[in-house]
């Protein structure tokens, strides 16, 4: 235990993944406290959950691992450890406006609560559904998994948003998938160069299914997931010229 502790240190992003992985809890562990349940996923130690309800924090771990084992796949290892507060509503600007958000400052990882998210009615045109929220969590483990990768530096926010859209998209069962995709026609984008930050501001959930067609098509997908990660496919905002024009 004391070496895992070590490397996590020292190693920021994949030591306590690689650790952990010979090492699969086959019970998840709870404990119950005042802000409710804090339980420690099972495959993924690292990541724990606060939440009012065992199920959403089952759901929770459940996206946090799909999504860390999906990109671990592809050679991308997680953070050290991370939260993930559940939560009835999302701070700020975002309330009723985003089902889950990561947060860099505190490394943590606020996901409504599965009651909250079906009071929102739906999501990508699809109703509410426990597998829909599930995917949520999924998506925003892999935008701590990003962020992990590219603290010293600002990834664009389209960067960041594609691979978390692939990570959903990869992540949920395929008749979920089916379905959703049923809802959004269309090819993709064409080009790298449409994944930019005007295109997920204009339609944040567009942006996910073209992104992820868009993906379906790359030829060395693991490849390019660490070279979108890495900032080699989507500018900077320093970088890009008409950025101050816009
Ligand atoms: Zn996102």
């Amino acid at each position: 235990m004391r070496r895992t502790t070590f490397l996590a240190l020292h190693l920021a992003c994949g030591a306590v993944a690689t650790a952990a992985a010979g090492n699969v809890r086959a019970e998840q562990q709870v404990r119950v406290d005042g802000a409710g349940l804090t339980h420690v996923c099972g495959e993924h130690p690292q990541v724990t959950v606060q939440a009012m309800t065992r199920a959403d924090a089952e759901a929770a771990c459940d996206g946090a691992s799909r999504s860390l084992r999906f990109l671990a796949r592809a050679g991308i290892d997680g953070p050290a450890s991370m939260t993930i507060e559940v939560v009835p509503e999302l701070p700020g600007e975002l309330a009723s406006r985003a089902v889950g958000c990561f947060v860099r400052e505190t490394k943590r990882i606020l996901l409504l609560s599965f009651s909250a998210f079906q009071a929102g009615g739906g999501w990508f045109r699809m109703p509410p559904s426990r597998d829909l929220y599930r995917a949520a969590a999924s998506h925003e483990m892999a935008h701590a998994v990003v962020a992990c990768h590219s603290e010293s530096r600002r990834l664009a926010i389209a960067a960041h948003e594609y691979v978390a859209y692939v990570v959903f998209f990869a992540t949920m069962d395929a008749p979920l998938r089916a379905a959703l995709l049923l809802k959004f026609p269309g090819a993709g984008f064409k080009s790298a160069g449409q994944i930019s930050d005007i295109n997920h501001i204009v339609d944040p959930n567009q942006f996910g299914v073209d992104s992820w067609r868009h993906y379906l098509r790359t030829s060395d997908r693991e490849v390019w997931l660490r070279k979108v990660i890495a900032g080699e496919v989507v500018p900077e905002v320093s970088e890009d010229p008409g950025a101050s024009s816009r």
